[in-house]
């Protein structure tokens, strides 16, 4: 069960209501974020517990029952959450009336190339640039990335564009390489449930892409966004990114009823990525135009300059022309929704 804690309850009343619990056995985590102070209480014959809870002081609410999530849902803060990425060309937000463009090649490959793929990113409206030097790649024989080398490209194509800039990470030594050169991090669909890479992103100072894993329900998105936030970071954007399902047509299948679907139940902001979800560069126009009108806070589109000779990736990858097409019939799109894009 949740239970959330009066505000007037001083630091000694709550440690003394932890002990109380934990004292008839009970495991407790105390949780302090958006204005809330909120104790989550699991073990067995909880509902003993409950008849005699209500004569405790300091609760303010209980919410009986297991609860995979309740930081990241909407009865724990009914407005949305407005995630702000910093740029210097202005700070990108997620979660209000715009909706942000990231846009990219799937992996960085060379200085020159990532250098001019993000000038023309920028030019058609992007406001994160995506910088992967760190790729899960499904064979081990595939490329991987440029990994470590690639942190210096980070630091040219910021200085050259301003851009935001988005980088996937694995593990806290990936972080530490990329830190002081990227403003918000990737936790891609493989790593979803990895819980020590979400306890770890939980203790870091940027924001968080969480990607849905590909065979993940929406209550374990929102399980795996709640480490984040019980970890330290509320600054979390969840990413729609295709789910497996029977149909070879597309390589995944993009959920679309999961877009309004998380905005009923959580606050934070919603993006997608049409790219991996179809696998096919002709079907990302469609479903990023479906995105928008279904709700989203945001795209992520993977762009290349050639796509046949891209090191990964090229099947999905569109072109800078398009990506100014999609952008230009987005904006349409958004507007009769009350909404901005780019
Ligand atoms: C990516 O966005 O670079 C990526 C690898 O995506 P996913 O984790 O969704 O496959
Ligand atoms: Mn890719």
């Amino acid at each position: 069960m949740i239970l959330v804690l009066e505000n007037s309850f001083i630091r000694e009343q709550k440690r003394d209501l932890c002990l109380r619990l934990q004292k008839k056995g009970f495991f407790t985590r105390l949780v302090e974020q958006y204005g809330q102070t909120i104790l989550s209480v699991d073990g067995p014959n909880q509902d003993l517990l409950l008849k005699d809870l209500s004569k405790w002081s300091g609760i303010k609410k209980i919410i009986p029952g297991q609860h995979a999530y309740y930081l990241a849902s909407r009865e724990c803060q009914k407005k949305n959450s407005i995630i702000k990425v910093n740029s210097s060309n202005g700070d990108v937000t997620f979660g209000g009336k715009k909706i942000p463009i990231i846009s990219g090649p799937c992996a960085l490959e060379t200085e020159e190339t990532a250098i001019e793929l993000a000038k023309a990113c920028k030019s058609t409206g992007t406001d994160i640039f995506r910088a992967m030097l760190f790729k899960p790649r499904s064979s081990p024989y595939s490329f991987q990335g440029l990994k470590k080398l690639g942190v210096p490209i980070l630091r040219a194509i910021k200085e050259l564009t301003g851009l935001a800039i988005l980088t996937e990470v694995r593990d806290p030594l990936e972080t530490e390489a990329v830190y002081d050169y990227v403003d918000m991090v990737q936790v891609g669909t493989r790593n979803m449930s990895n819980f020590q890479l979400l306890k770890h992103l939980g203790q870091i100072e940027k924001p968080v892409l969480l990607k849905r894993g590909m065979g993940a329900s929406l209550e374990e998105l929102l399980s795996a966004a709640e480490y984040l936030i019980v970890h330290g970071n509320s600054d979390v954007i969840l990413c729609e990114r295709g789910i497996r399902t029977f149909d070879q047509f597309t390589r995944f299948t993009l959920d679309i009823g999961a877009i309004p679907s998380l905005k009923e139940i959580t606050h934070l902001p919603v993006i997608i990525d049409p790219s991996h979800a179809s696998g096919k560069s002709s079907l990302v126009p469609s479903l990023s135009w479906a995105g928008i009108a279904a709700g989203v806070d945001g795209l992520m589109i993977e762009v290349h300059q050639n796509p046949k000779e891209a090191y990964s990736d090229g099947a999905q990858a569109i072109s800078i022309k398009t990506l100014g097409e999609v952008i230009q019939r987005g904006k349409s799109i958004a507007s009769i929704f009350g909404r901005e894009l780019g």
